[in-house]
Parts: structure tokens; sequence; C-alpha cells
């Protein structure tokens, strides 16, 4: 291709990758002409750029990103209801780890949206915004890549699993949690180094915490169960290691519950998929989790779709908090650089907000003297994305993680029906007390505090403030 300023691989074509190719298609209209184009390959495992359906809550800076790319108007289209600025009713929360009926002790007035967007529409939002520029090859899965000292400049060559190779000048990892760019990174500085330390970066680390998923058919569950309160608001039911949240949306009551289990050698349905992520599950061994919950409860989880096919278990792992993200002209973004618990809802937020940044560095004219006077500036601007965004997403990683020890009262100031030491969690302990009201409204006032930060700052002052570093390179 003519007139390529740099060439920029992107592993993964999820939330994080679309992003990154939407972003710097819209950044590098202008330009165009006296800089040249940035070439975007994106290298999907898959063999479509698919996601599993269900929803990811998109909030205030997050929707900023989204705003700037487009999105009002696809959502519009799609008479989808975008947020609107001030507060809105979050989930209800509630005691439930008893026989008898529990009780709200938490109201959650959220500080601004969320948007809920269904997975699959965003990413089919993210692929129409990229330029004629990027290029999608699917049925491409890295197993590794090399770096390579070039005359001028270095290259990175990527090895995918059907023997084939790409080239380019900076690579992107947005692989997700199981990431084999981060792995590359991080088992090949162990190597060099001795170092083990850098194997615990490489690896996925099973977070302690399995999410079984089920939806509710919602028409007949109103039928069954008229006025029932699970089917007008969102509730966290909670209770001692294990929490439910339950999410009306339209056709179908969306139901996670999540459970704390230390060992997954305990779960029946962990020793017999060994290995998997995703897990097939059922109707019954969601109600058996919730044995001796309180009666509402277990209404809704008797009411999950009784096709096996729609209910599974995540089991879900997260990334040890990175030292850094950026090695040469290598870097991580999403999941893959700070895969987070699901608590706070706002790992998919963090990857945006990570390709964002990214891209419009790498849109900047600054950048084009990569090509020409100073081929320094591109590692440089990977560093600087790294030194701007890894400690923000992993300060929103350990709120998540705080978030799940508060709905599931194992946080250290708010720990009932069991003992706890310092922030590790304990199986629940029939014999302990459990919480008084009293001490729930405190907690919930908490959880309401959690939240505080999702409305400060905006994209547009990072970026601002972005662009004042990005000159003194
Ligand atoms: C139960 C649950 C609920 C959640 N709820 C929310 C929420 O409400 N809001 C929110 O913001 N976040 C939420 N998240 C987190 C969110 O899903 C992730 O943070 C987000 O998907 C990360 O995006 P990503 O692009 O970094 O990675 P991914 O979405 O994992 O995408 C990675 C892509 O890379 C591809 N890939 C993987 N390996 C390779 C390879 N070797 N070669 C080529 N391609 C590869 C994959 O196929 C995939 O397409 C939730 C997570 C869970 C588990």
């Amino acid at each position: 291709m003519d007139n390529v300023r740099f060439r920029v691989a992107i592993v993964g074509c999820g939330i994080g990758g679309l992003a990154l190719a939407a972003t710097i298609s819209q950044f590098t209209t202008e330009g165009k002409s006296q800089d040249g184009i940035i070439q975007v390959d994106l290298y999907e495992s898959k063999s479509e750029v698919s996601v599993i359906g269900a929803g990811v809550g998109i909030w205030k800076r997050s929707w900023q990103v989204l705003q700037g790319l487009g999105f009002e108007e696809d959502l519009g289209k799609r008479g989808v209801k975008v947020p609107v600025d001030g507060e809105s009713r979050g989930p209800i929360f509630r005691k439930s780890d008893q026989p008898t009926p529990g009780y709200d002790f938490h109201d959650h007035v959220m500080p601004y949206g969320p948007l809920g967007l269904h997975r699959p529409t965003l990413l089919e939002i993210l692929q129409s915004k990229l330029s004629k520029d990027c290029t999608i090859h699917t049925s491409k899965a890295l197993v590794n890549y090399t770096v390579h000292a070039g005359s001028n400049n270095a290259t990175v060559t990527l090895h995918f699993a059907d023997n084939t190779t790409a080239e380019a000048d900076i690579l992107i990892g947005a692989d997700g949690v199981y990431s084999a760019t981060r792995q590359t990174m991080f088992n090949g500085l162990s190597k060099e180094t001795g170092n083990d330390e850098y194997a615990r970066y490489a690896r996925a680390e099973y977070s302690g915490t399995l999410a079984y998923r089920g939806p509710v058919p919602t028409d007949k569950f109103k039928e069954k169960y008229p006025g029932h309160m699970a089917a007008n608001r969102p509730k966290a039911w909670c209770g001692k290691s294990q929490h439910v949240i339950t999410h009306p949306v339209g056709p179908y009551i969306g139901v996670i519950v999540y459970k704390y289990c230390s060992d997954l050698s305990s779960s029946p349905t962990l020793t017999r998929y060994q290995n998997q992520t995703v897990v097939p599950s059922s109707r019954d061994e969601v109600l058996a989790l919730c044995e001796g919950w309180e009666p509402e409860l277990r209404e809704v989880l008797g009411s999950i779709d009784s096709d096996p096919s729609k209910v599974s278990c995540w089991v879900i792992h997260t990334v040890n908090p990175l030292p850094f993200c950026v090695l040469g002209k290598v870097a991580l973004i999403g999941d893959a650089a700070h895969a987070m618990q699901p608590h706070q809802g706002v790992g998919g937020g963090q990857a945006i907000e990570d390709a964002h940044l990214l891209g419009r560095l790498l849109a900047h004219p600054k950048a084009a003297l990569a090509t020409t006077s100073k081929p320094s500036t591109l590692p440089a601007i990977l560093k600087l994305y790294e030194a701007l965004r890894l400690p923000a997403a992993q300060k929103a990683a350990r709120a998540s993680y705080d978030n799940g020890l508060m709905y599931e009262f194992n946080y250290p100031g708010f720990i009932f029906g069991g003992e706890s030491s310092g922030t590790s969690v304990t199986e629940p302990d029939a014999s302990s007390r459990g919480p008084t009201p009293e001490e729930l409204k405190l907690l919930g006032e908490r959880i309401g505090e959690s939240f505080a930060w999702l409305k400060e700052g905006d994209v547009e002052g990072d970026w601002r403030k972005a662009e004042v570093e990005l000159e003194k390179l």
C-alpha cells in the first residue's frame, strides 16, 4: 500500500480491538494526505467477529467515547434508549441468605446511566466505524510474536496457529484475559531474565468467582408470580460469599449467580469440564446453589429457562496487576492488560477508554514522525499510553474486587456470617451471626460511594492532558 505512515497489527476483535481500530479510523481522516495512512490489520481467532449475546453496562466516560464515534444515531435507528445526564435508579440491594423473606437495605442511585447494551450490537456498530484502511482477518489465532531489529527500525512478526505469519510496525494485544500477546511478552521476559516473577503476569489467574447465567422468560414469570419484585427493577440479592443479580431486559430477566468458590475441584460442574472457561450448567444446579435462601429469590431461579443450553457457568479469571503493559513496540489493552472481576461492570468500559486514548495518540501527526525523522516516537507513544491508562484501569479493577467483597459480606469492616482475615474471603459459617439492619444500612452507603468515581472526569479532558505530554516527546 502506498503512502503508509506505519502498520498496526491488532490481535483480537472484541470490544477493545474494534474500538481501537474505530478510533484510529475516526482520527486519521484529517491530515491523511500529508501524513499518509495508518494501515490497520485486525486478527481474530474465531471464524467471525462474534460474542456471546449478553448485555454490557456502559458508563459515562465510555459512553462519551461511543458518542464521539457516532453511536447515538446508530442506537437511535435501532430504537435503543441512550443514557441521559444525571442520576438514575440502579439495583435494590437486599439481604437474601435466609429461608424466610429477606429485606431491602440499599436503594441504589447511580451517578449516570449506565447504558445497557447488547454485546453483539456494540461489536456490530464498532465494526461499521472502521475505515477502508482497516482489514479484519478471521480464523487467525496468534500463537506468539517475535521482534526483529531492522536497519532503521524494529518490526514485529506475528505467528498464527495456521502456520502463517504477518508483519507490523507495532502490535497491540487486545486478545482478552487469556492473551497470547501477554503470555509471549511476560514468558519471554521470564526466560530472558531468569526471573520467575514475570510468569505470574503471563498467566490468567482464577479469581475465586463462578458466574452462573441463565434467562427467565418475563411473560411466563409475570403470569405465575404477578407483582413479583424481580420483574420491574434490577435487584442484587446478597448473602455470605455469594450474590445474585437479576435484571429485567425486555423479554427476559437476566440472572447471574456469583458464587465464591476457592477450590474448583469442589464444584461438580467444573470437575466435569476441566480447564474450560464457560461450561454448561442447568436450572437445577443454579437452584441448588441457593438452597436455604429466601423464597422470592428461589421463585426467580426456579423460573430460569428449562433448556440447559441456555444456562452456563463462567469461570472468572483475572490478570495480576501488571508492572507495565508495553514492551518496545508491543502494547496490551483491555482485558489482556487488566482483566478484572465484573462487580462494577466496568471491564469493557476500561477497554474502550484504553482504545480511545491509544488510538488518538497513534493518529496524532506527531506519531507520523516515526516514519521520517524519529523512529523512537512509536515506543515512546506506547509508553505514554501505558502511563496514562494502566494505573486508572488497575484502580477500576480494585474497585470491582472490593464491590464483590461488599456484596458478599466479606469487606473489611463489614464481615458477616463467617470470619475473614484481611481481604481474603471465607465460606459461609452458619453458626456465625449475620448482619443487623443497621450494619447493612452502613454497608449500603459504602456501596453507594463506591460508584461515585464513575461520574468523575471526562475523556476529552484526559485527551487534553495526554496531548500536552505528547508535545514533549
Ligand atoms: C459476567 C460478566 C459481566 C460483565 N459485565 C460487564 C459490564 O456490565 N460492563 C463492562 O464494561 N464490562 C463487563 N464485563 C467485562 C467485559 O466483558 C470485558 O472487560 C470486555 O469484554 C473486555 O474486552 P476486550 O476486547 O479486552 O476482550 P474480549 O472481549 O475478551 O475480546 C478478545 C478478543 O480476542 C480474541 N482472541 C483471543 N485470543 C486470541 C488469539 N490468540 N488470537 C486472535 N484473537 C484472539 C477473542 O476471540 C475475542 O474476540 C463483564 C464480564 C463478565 C465475565
